[in-house]
């Protein structure tokens, strides 16, 4: 998932930044309102933390911007103890959710994660394709019973086929999500990705069938799964 964070606290935005990035997350990160308002950036992400009082044009502005051009990802407001104000208006003007600052960092990661699912009209943490099933909370991997380990960018990649199970996810969307303003996906490494992945599953009963010039699809290997995935490759 790639998040975008917005707070002028240095070191509250660090804090922030690493426990999103410990979640497998991909994380952007802005100090100024005015940055947030540049035309299709809200765009790029899924989700974003919007501190309300910041230099530029503070937190409301740039979530009524947001909304006016027609964003619709989950945002989730951080405001200070006296702004109860700020915090109804903010709602009123379209934030799904709000912190009180200080907050615990595990509490924003499980908010979080409950905008993610609700916006994606999950119910459950744990995403399953045949054997194979991903507990999102957990970040693990499992086979039957048994833990399947994957590097981190394996796992996020994973993690996106699993959300669409049996639908086509484009190669371009898989490149958004997992690309950051410092690190940019090729097409390419999404190929390579691809390629283990497809490997790996192969013998856990999942096939990620390529659907020519517009990406890829994760689903059981059935017997037509197999004829399909063979006449696309
Ligand atoms: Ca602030």
């Amino acid at each position: 998932m790639r998040v975008l964070l917005i707070e002028d606290d240095a070191a509250l935005s660090l804090g922030i930044t690493r426990a999103l990035l410990r979640e497998g997350w991909q994380v952007d990160s802005l100090a100024d309102g005015r940055q947030a308002l540049a035309p299709g950036l809200i765009d790029q992400f899924e989700l974003a933390v919007l501190d309300l009082g910041l230099p530029g044009a503070d937190g409301m502005t740039v979530l009524r911007a947001w909304r006016a051009a027609g964003a619709k990802l989950p945002v989730l407001l951080l405001t200070a103890r006296d702004e109860l104000s700020d915090r109804v208006a903010g709602l009123n003007a379209g934030a799904d959710d709000y912190l009180v600052k200080p907050f615990d960092l595990p509490e924003l990661i499980a908010r979080l994660r409950a905008l993610k699912r609700r916006a994606e009209g999950r119910v459950s943490e744990v995403l399953r394709v045949g054997e194979l099933s991903l507990d999102l909370s957990h970040r693990e991997l499992s086979y039957k019973t048994d833990p399947v380990y994957l590097s981190p960018r394996e796992f996020a990649l994973t993690e996106i086929l699993m959300q669409r199970v049996g639908r086509v996810v484009s190669k371009d969307a898989i490149v958004a999500r997992l690309s950051s303003w410092e690190s940019d996906f090729s097409e390419n490494s999404v190929e390579v990705y691809v390629h283990r992945l497809r490997k790996r599953f192969a013998e856990l009963g999942v096939v990620i069938r390529t659907v020519r010039g517009f990406g890829y699809v994760m689903e059981c290997a059935g017997p037509q799964a197999s004829d399909a995935a063979e006449l696309h490759d």
